[in-house]
């Protein structure tokens, strides 16, 4: 039997969840980095701008339509809020958004370098190698275009001497997305130091990359 959709007070309840862990387990630093989830109604719930993660309740989530008009919340949205509502009405598939500043992965921003998909688990549940998106100014419509664009076969994106930005099915899934970034992204880091990394053979990536499409659209 598959599960009941989740209502929109559990669809808050993940978000604000998965921001806090953001912050305990080290994606962010202060108040950075940002969350939106889409509600059963087709409304996205996004976190506020500028509030400590760990003071955040419920009612600091702000409700916006996909347009980016505030319907519910006494709170400012986030400043990336267009990035995030970009990518929920570009990509109706998939439900949760986060961006964060992971560090090693923003180590690979910075160097405008993409992160390879050369660790079996990171195609099935990012899609294959993070490309980085070219360089746009925080918070803007330009960045949201530029950045919503990569993530159409991927689940995730580096945001050009910026951080992260991941995509996925609920919050769970994309705070997962966004550690095994982070986690390959230290792990190349380290490896290059070790010598050259030896890339999984290609037929592998591709039947992996199968896997992913399955996971995300629900066809080979
Ligand atoms: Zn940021």
């Amino acid at each position: 039997m598959s599960k009941a959709p989740a209502t929109a007070q559990e669809v808050k309840e993940q978000v604000l969840w998965a921001a806090q862990e953001m912050l305990r387990s080290g994606l962010v630093e202060g108040t950075a980095g940002n969350l939106a989830a889409r509600l059963p109604d087709g409304n996205a719930v996004v976190t506020p701008s500028s509030l400590d993660y760990l003071d955040m309740t419920l009612d600091d989530l702000v409700v916006c339509d996909l347009d980016g008009n505030v319907i519910e919340g006494h709170r400012s949205p986030t400043t990336e809020k267009a990035l995030h509502l970009e990518a929920l009405r570009l990509h109706p598939e998939i439900n949760a958004t986060m961006h964060c500043h992971a560090k090693h992965a923003t180590m690979f921003a910075l160097c405008r370098q993409g992160i390879p998909a050369v660790i079996e688990e990171f195609v099935v549940f990012v899609g294959g190698d993070v490309r980085c998106a070219e360089y746009r100014t925080t918070g803007t419509d330009e960045l949201a275009h530029e950045v919503a664009s990569h993530v159409g076969d991927r689940s995730a994106v580096l945001m050009a001497n910026h951080g992260l930005f991941a995509v996925g099915k609920d919050p769970n899934q994309v705070l997962h997305v966004a550690h095994l970034v982070e986690r390959t992204a230290e792990i190349i880091w380290g490896a290059r130091m070790l010598g050259e990394i030896v890339p999984i053979p290609e037929e592998v990536n591709t039947t992996f990359q199968g896997y992913y499409r399955y996971g995300r659209t629900g066809k080979f």
